[in-house]
């Protein structure tokens, strides 16, 4: 069963198609998926009261209906770390087409993962992960399962990538906790199959993760028409 908070975040999405990324953290958050520290703000005195609270460096974001592919409009800016960047980033922002806010969020160090899902029209929710960046463009390093996931599914695809040693600590790289990892995969399979009436697909894009724990630093959910 879907929570209240949720399925009203669905509702007011229907107009966009698809789920504006703070609403999209707030659902991952309700699901048991960690999110970074964030907040939104349209104005600079806010958004330096937010930043400060959250923490230096911080990560700002355009939000906006009309801008699915933020970075393609110069819409991220990573590692900003005072008042005046950040106060210059929002001027920006703010004459991007349907500028709704910026979304100000903690900075999160790890390995970057990819985990989506596809509501195929044959099989239902298809789950996805793969190596962040070049692993999944170049490589094609994914492992794909039917959802629902059952442990032993999570384990296998993690298993499956071949950049697995990666993650394990490879050439004194710290490795990553792979419980969490797991567990992340479960919780949105969960969280899959409990929208996959509603939803076209979600893409987790990138999942950091590192010694502590896995975070989702951005997500897409893309509703059906
Ligand atoms: P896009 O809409 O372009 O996919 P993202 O939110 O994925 O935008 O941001 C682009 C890149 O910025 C990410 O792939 C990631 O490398 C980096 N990034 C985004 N948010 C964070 C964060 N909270 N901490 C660290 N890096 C981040
Ligand atoms: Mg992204």
């Amino acid at each position: 069963m879907l929570k209240k908070e949720i399925r009203e975040i669905i509702e007011k999405s229907k107009k966009w198609g698809w789920v504006l990324e703070p609403d999209a953290q707030k659902i991952f958050s309700l699901s048991g998926l960690k999110t970074p520290k964030y907040a939104v703000a349209t104005e600079a005195g806010q958004a330096i009261s937010m930043a400060r609270s959250i923490g230096y460096p911080v990560v700002a974001k355009i939000v906006s209906p009309a801008i699915v592919h933020k970075s393609d409009v110069k819409g991220v800016v990573v590692g900003i770390k005072d008042d005046q960047v950040l106060t210059q980033t929002l001027e920006r922002f703010s004459k991007l087409e349907g500028f709704a806010g910026m979304l100000i969020a903690e900075m999160v160090q790890g390995a970057e993962l990819i985990i989506g899902a596809k509501n195929d029209f044959q099989f239902g929710p298809m789950i996805l992960i793969g190596m962040g960046g070049i692993g999944v463009e170049i490589y094609k390093d994914v492992s794909l399962r039917m959802a629902p996931l059952k442990a032993r599914d999570a384990d296998n695809m993690i298993n499956g990538l071949k950049a697995k040693r990666l993650l394990t600590g490879y050439r004194g790289a710290e490795p990553i906790n792979l419980d969490a990892l797991k567990k992340t995969l479960l919780n949105f399979s969960r969280l899959m199959m409990d929208l996959k009436d509603v939803t076209e697909s979600i893409d987790l894009n990138p999942v950091m993760c590192n010694a502590k724990s896995c975070i989702v630093v951005d997500a897409r959910i893309m509703l059906k028409k």
